[in-house]
Parts: structure tokens; C-alpha cells; sequence
């Protein structure tokens, strides 16, 4: 089987997501995944939707009207169980989303920095802190949803941070199986268990359904 799947990102890490994925997985022999050409000359559709299987399906359809082939979507995040899944879709924007303002001496802080002070703040008084990475993935050609699939990587939330790799809300993300959190993992550890490259794994099965 041979396919090309263009990424509808420029994002390294999430194209190294898929691809490790699609390593050590016979279902994925000649399946390439390739950032969707010229990208960067497309606008960007408002991802407005209330769940990440909608915004993932509807960025995979409206990109897909850009090209002649298959394009795959992604959209991720993270749910506090204990919050009723939130920062959920929210999660790139959760504290200017929710007007928090740090102190003044914290102005110069990073959004993803003020967003973990955020999540702190909402979970100060909880006990239960489980949560997970949750990522669906959609693949869509000439405007019209395909496939979708689902991935997560399940952790707890600290009440600190630790390490200073990764990015988003890695440093508060527990590990329980390695004992670290996610910013404390090597990129290779990371890449191994990624939402995204699980959620990759669960559609791989369902390509060779496609009509090629
Ligand atoms: P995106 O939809 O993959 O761009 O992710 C949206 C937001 O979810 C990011 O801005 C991060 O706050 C959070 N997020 C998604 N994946 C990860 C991850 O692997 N580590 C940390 N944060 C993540």
C-alpha cells in the first residue's frame, strides 16, 4: 500500500509524532505523512468548536479543499477529570480565556506558564488530580470527513513543576508508570507515547479501507 497523508501542521514535533508512530507499525509500510504543501498561504479556519473531534474534523475538511489528496487534522489537549475535562479545547488559551491576571511582579510570564499558574490556582483545593492528553486526529479529502481516531496519554496533575523540557502543561503532567513528568522525559520518551502518535496508531488499520 503506498499513501501519501498531508499533515495540516508545520509543527515538527507533531509530524515526528506520527512518524515514530508509524515506525514500528507493519499496517504503515508506504504510508508517508508529509506537511501539507504551502501551508503557511492558507488562513486559518476559527477553531470554534466545543469538543476536539469537532475542530479536528473541521480543520481536516477545510484544508482538505486546498489540495488534491488525503489531509490529516489533529487537535489535543489536556482534561482534568476533576474540572470536568477542562482546560479541554481551551487549553492553548485557558487563563487569558478566563481573564486570570498573576500578580504584576508575574507580568513577564510565558502563556504557558501563566496557564499552569492557572490550572494551580483551579485545583488548589482538589485531592483527585487525575487527568490525561487527549488528542483525535481526522483525515478528510475534498472537503469531506473520512476517518477519525482517538489517542491519550493518562497522568496526574502535581501541585508544582517539574523539569524543563517539553512544552504546554508537561511540567505538571505526572507519569506514574516513569515516575517523572512529561518535561522531565527524554523527546524520544515522549515521541514513544504521545497522544498524538496513539491516535495515529488507532487510524493506521482503518487506512487501508480508503479508496486510494
Ligand atoms: P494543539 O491542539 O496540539 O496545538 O494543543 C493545544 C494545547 O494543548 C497546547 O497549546 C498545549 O497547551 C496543550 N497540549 C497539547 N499537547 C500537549 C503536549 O504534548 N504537552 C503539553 N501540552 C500539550
Amino acid at each position: 500500500m503506498s499513501l501519501t497523508l498531508y499533515a495540516a501542521t508545520t509543527n515538527p514535533g507533531k509530524l515526528r509524532d506520527f512518524s515514530v508512530a508509524a515506525a514500528d507499525n507493519s499496517i504503515a509500510s508506504g504510508i508517508a505523512v508529509e506537511p501539507l504543501p504551502n501551508l503557511h498561504t492558507i488562513p486559518a479556519p476559527d477553531e470554534d468548536q466545543p469538543t476536539f473531534a469537532g475542530n479536528a474534523r473541521l480543520k481536516a475538511a477545510y484544508y482538505s479543499r486546498f489540495t488534491p489528496g488525503y489531509v490529516l487534522a489533529d487537535d489535543s489537549g489536556l482534561e482534568v477529570d476533576a474540572l470536568h475535562g477542562e482546560p479541554g479545547v481551551r487549553s492553548a488559551r485557558y487563563a487569558q480565556d478566563a481573564g486570570f491576571q498573576p500578580l504584576p511582579s508575574l507580568e513577564s510570564l510565558t502563556t504557558d506558564e501563566r496557564n499552569n499558574l492557572y490550572l494551580l490556582e483551579r485545583m488548589k483545593k482538589i485531592a483527585q488530580r487525575t487527568a490525561r492528553y487527549h488528542c483525535v486526529l481526522a483525515l478528510a479529502r475534498g472537503g469531506t470527513v473520512l476517518l477519525t481516531a482517538d489517542g491519550s496519554v493518562e497522568g496526574a496533575i502535581l501541585t508544582s513543576s517539574r523539569g524543563a523540557g517539553g512544552f504546554g502543561y508537561d511540567p505538571l503532567f505526572y507519569l506514574p508508570a516513569l515516575h517523572r513528568t512529561m518535561a522531565e522525559i527524554s523527546l524520544e520518551e515522549k515521541h514513544t507515547l504521545s497522544h498524538r502518535g496513539r491516535a495515529f496508531r488507532a487510524m493506521l488499520p482503518q487506512l487501508t479501507n480508503l479508496p486510494l
